[in-house]
């Protein structure tokens, strides 16, 4: 079946404006099948697990966190997503690393050592910035949110053919088996549009 995921998304158990449920709930009124809720390591609250164990929702529900990584040009953030036995390593937003193209190359790489990096981020807060989504970077390209509100939710996402299976989905992932979509694409705005209008009626 073809799922429709988000692997960004912060909730009030560290910056985030929704609750868990709140964040499930929104995205799954815009038609997503799984999410990863990725709070940040540095601010997480108590009973983080927990919060996310109970979330009611159709959609799977992956627990992350937004890991704080120190490199020579100071930290950047990794997503560290859970599956049953597959772990994903996201590396975050490479535009807000605020280095040239080449020097993030090498962040990259330096940040590759500590952790297993299995794809890289080619969006901020959703938004597509297409000078990290080139073969010089040597992973699979993702869109996500990195939603902290309502508004940044649905803006960017993946799109992949897989079971609804926590591994399965992050398997496609790091092999690079899914598409990226974004709300301002031509054939999706009107129904983006549609359901963003759903929301805040
Ligand atoms: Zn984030």
């Amino acid at each position: 079946m073809i799922l429709k995921g988000q692997l960004h998304t912060h909730t009030t158990f560290s910056d985030g404006a929704l609750t868990p449920q709140e964040a499930a709930d929104a995205y799954a009124r815009l038609g997503y099948d799984f999410i990863a809720i990725t709070d940040h390591d540095h601010l997480l609250k108590p009973s983080y697990g927990d919060a996310i164990s109970r979330v009611d929702s159709r959609m799977l529900i992956f627990t992350g966190i937004e890991l704080t990584v120190h490199c020579r040009k100071g930290y950047v953030h990794v997503s560290r997503i859970e599956g049953e036995k597959e772990v994903l390593h996201v590396f975050n937003h490479p535009a807000d690393v605020d280095v040239s193209l080449k020097d993030c190359i090498r962040i990259i790489a330096e940040v590759a050592e500590q952790y297993p990096i299995d794809a890289v981020e080619i969006t901020t807060h959703g938004f597509y910035t297409p000078q990290f989504d080139i073969p010089g970077i040597p992973y699979p390209k993702v869109a996500a949110d990195d939603s902290h509100n309502l508004l940044g939710c649905g803006r960017g996402w993946i799109e992949l053919e897989a079971p609804l299976d926590r591994d399965e989905i992050i398997r496609a992932v790091k092999q690079g088996r899914f598409m990226n979509c974004f709300a301002g694409d031509k054939a999706r705005r009107k129904s983006a549009g549609d359901l963003r209008l759903i929301q805040f009626a």
